[in-house]
């Protein structure tokens, strides 16, 4: 390797700015001064990201080393990758090995994979965001604090000549014929976020934009069909419909009530069918006739003034293509999702349910977060699941082949053979994996021999298996808002009585820690609107609903109570913020508890009552809470978001949602000793028990249950053996002294 001179580079950055009199576009430029600096620096690879504005991304405008064809496809988020986690942290960022920063991020298909020093730096003017400068080499620890202060020096130089050229640019190409304007390369892939993992392949459906058009592409069909064509075709779309339910009944059982409901009653509708046969008998011809009439619902639907009405527009249309393909004999399996790649705008937990019901393969949100309820519910799904946000490339059509990597948050467009051959490999892979019994044992000790128990974080009844599956040794966490949230209307008492019976009795006496209602902030339900809060996070939710809403709370503690006739129970209530509220909630169980022996009804008289910690007036609380309760669990993923006053939600400013805050440690140590002079238990349920880090600060603080996504279950089980809990405490109480944040992360080694 030559020997790198940056001196030598230095002087040559002052060319940069002339270089650009000389180019011919901005891109040329880029691209000469991508070469220029990849071979001053003596380094394979040297990429220029620009920053755009509008979609708030970072585009890869030019690169000397990766594939040239990636250039204009490749986009990351602040904070996506090391690139992108260099602008949002506006610092440099210099690794050894780049594949080895958690924050990593695999771009397939640009052969980054051959590149191990990774060095990338900002490219700012004053405060004002450019894009990001990035060197690769092949040779791992090649880049210095030497070459850290060069690429600095040019990005420096090259932001106002960047801006400066960009302006430029876009006067130009605004004096410019339309014509004329250079035609953009067509992406192969679109980069997003994962929301639920897996691999998918399949063509593309796109949900809500062109169902219009594929129904009025029946209108032109010139086969003649009958009045007893369409009769028939309403009988086989009722059958389908039907053994839709029943499937899903079979699979989903507790979100699967009448998930085909609005489907049903318009077929069942007279005045729907008879408006349309009576069309037919004036002479239109059925396809045409079945149309219409859909329209006439859809149009109906759309500009209705309640809002419920309006969420079933999906639903006709999805009624009407069915009716259609069964009126013109096609395959009813076409009418289906079934292999398909749904890309939708948004999605209701209702539509994504039903999607699953016709085996979808996987979806793609337009818009959203990973952790709304959708993602949450594609996750116990097992749908593969990505959020791309932003608008479809104009080519995206229906029926296009996709590919999607939802493990990376990639979708392929038309991919080929060669993606197609090594993603069917992984897929091999992963359904081999699948097969495998998991490697994980029973029980779970520390190092030292200390006995820590690991519990299942689960949304649905067929989270169970998995969970069993991976040995979860009891439900730390039914979270129950889902049968409310896909449902139309409050579920019954009996009804939820048979969902949480299920969930007891396949647990054989195991402990199963039954949550309350927990919606509001990102949970809403659809037929209880809470107005429109401001803060929904800080409004009426979780227990404050339910003590707002006697009725409905008595109706699911009595379920509750019911389905834990034979076995123990633990009920627990989120969002505890005073003694108050758990004496109140309390009392009520209580009372339940009274009703249901005088009604003679078999039910659990002594269930273990307990609270999640996710607010800061809790832990202040904490001595008189835990002295009240039979156990405490923490939520953290409430907890942090409340004491340091960040939305979990909120990409923007999520660095300063820090699960290592000395304020949260603290919190969490005060939490861990204040059950223990109770003699109650104190488990934690958020997801920071499955950051390394913060499991082993937790078995420090002696919390000694936790439960999470089964997922992560082998995964902390091995940590757990590797930690000696004794060291763990030492290291606790000495982070616990600790009053700076980066103080916390040297000491911790957190990044
Ligand atoms: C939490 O807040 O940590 C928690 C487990 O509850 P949820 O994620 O359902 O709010
Ligand atoms: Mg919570």
């Amino acid at each position: 390797m030559p020997r790198k001179d940056n001196v030598d580079l230095i002087c040559d950055i002052a060319e940069l700015a002339g270089l650009f009199e000389r180019s011919s576009s901005l891109e040329d430029f880029l691209d000469t001064a991508t070469s220029i600096i990849a071979w001053h620096m003596k380094a394979a690879v040297c990429s220029i990201y620009l920053y755009e504005e509008d979609t708030g991304e970072l585009v890869l405008r030019a690169t000397q080393g990766l594939d040239p064809a990636a250039v204009g496809t490749v986009r990351l988020a602040p904070g996506e990758g090391i690139t992108g986690l260099a602008l949002k942290e506006l610092r440099p960022i210099c690794e050894e090995r780049g594949s080895r920063n958690p924050g990593f991020k695999h771009i397939p298909g640009i052969r980054e994979e051959e590149y191990e020093a990774f060095l990338a730096v900002p490219i700012l003017r004053g405060l004002t965001r450019v894009g990001v400068l990035v060197a690769q080499d092949p040779q791992p620890n090649y880049f210095d604090e030497n070459d850290v202060k060069a690429l600095r020096a040019i990005a420096g130089q090259l932001a106002t000549t960047i801006e400066n050229a960009n302006l430029l640019m876009g006067i130009h190409q605004a004096a410019r014929a339309p014509e004329e304007e250079p035609s953009r390369a067509q992406p192969r892939f679109l980069q997003g976020k994962s929301v639920s993992e897996g691999l998918a392949k399949g063509k593309a459906s796109i949900i809500g934009m062109i169902d219009d058009e594929a129904l009025r592409a029946f209108d032109e069909d010139p086969t003649p069909r009958t009045l007893d064509d369409f009769h028939r075709a309403l009988q086989e779309t009722e059958d389908q419909l039907a053994a839709l339910q029943q499937d899903l009944e079979e699979r989903l059982s507790d979100v699967a009530s009448l998930i085909f409901n609005a489907h049903l009653l318009i077929l069942k509708d007279a005045e729907f069918s008879g408006a349309v046969e009576r069309m037919i008998r004036e002479g239109t011809p059925p396809q045409k006739a079945v149309s219409a009439i859909v329209h006439r619902y859809i149009n109906l639907f759309a500009n209705s003034s309640n809002p419920r009405l309006r969420e079933k527009v999906l639903d006709v249309k999805d009624l009407g293509h069915r009716l259609l393909l069964n009126l013109m004999s096609h395959d009813p399996a076409l009418a289906d999702y079934e292999g398909r790649i749904i890309i939708a705008a948004e999605l209701l937990p209702s539509e994504l349910l039903k999607l699953a019901a016709q085996r979808a393969a996987g979806i793609v949100l337009l818009s959203g977060s990973t952790t709304s309820h959708v993602a949450v519910l594609a996750r116990s799904l097992r749908i593969p699941a990505v959020l791309i946000e932003g608008a479809l490339p104009l080519e995206f059509a229906e029926d296009k082949p996709l590919l999607l990597d939802a493990n990376q948050g990639t979708l392929y467009i038309e991919p080929g053979d060669e993606v197609l051959a090594s993603y069917d490999r992984l897929i091999d892979e992963q359904k081999r994996i699948e097969h495998l019994e998991p490697q994980v044992e029973p029980e779970t000790y520390s190092a030292d021999g200390v006995r820590i128990r690991l519990f299942a974080n689960i949304n649905l009844l067929s989270d169970i298996d998995y969970a069993l599956r991976l040995k979860a040794e009891g439900i730390g966490l039914y979270r129950s808002e889902f049968p409310f949230i896909v449902r139309d209307n409050f579920p019954s008492e009996e009804e939820q009585c048979r969902i949480y019976s299920r969930i007891v009795k396949r647990l054989e006496g195991a402990s199963v820690t039954l949550r309350t209602l927990d919606v509001g902030g990102d949970k809403a339900l659809p037929y209880a609107p809470s107005g429109n809060e401001a803060n929904p996070f800080l409004g009426l939710r979780a227990i404050r609903f339910s003590l707002r809403n006697r009725a409905i709370f008595e109706q699911q503690l009595r379920a509750m109570l019911r389905a834990g006739a034979h076995h123990p129970i633990r009920i627990m209530f989120p969002l505890i913020s005073s003694v108050d509220d758990f004496v109140h909630a309390r009392s009520i169980v209580q009372h339940c508890i009274k009703e249901l022996d005088s009604e003679n009804i078999p039910h659990n008289n002594d269930p273990q009552l307990g609270l999640m910690v996710e607010l800061p007036s809790a832990v202040e609380m904490i001595e008189d809470l835990s002295r009240n309760a039979d156990f405490l669990s923490i939520g953290t993923n409430d907890l942090i978001q409340h004491m340091l006053a960040v939305d979990r939600t909120n990409e923007e400013i999520a660095d300063l949602y820090v699960p290592h805050h000395p304020a949260v440690l603290r919190a969490l140590h005060r939490i861990a000793e204040a059950a223990r002079s109770a003699g109650i238990d104190a488990s934690v349920c958020g997801d920071i028990a499955a950051n390394p880090h913060m499991l082993v600060f937790l078995l420090g603080c002696g919390i000694r249950t936790f439960s999470v996504d089964a997922r992560y279950l082998p995964r902390i089980q091995k940590l757990v053996g590797q930690t000696d809990v004794r060291q763990a405490h030492e290291k606790t109480l000495h982070a616990l002294r600790l009053t700076r944040i980066s103080d916390i992360e040297d000491y911790l080694a957190i990044k």
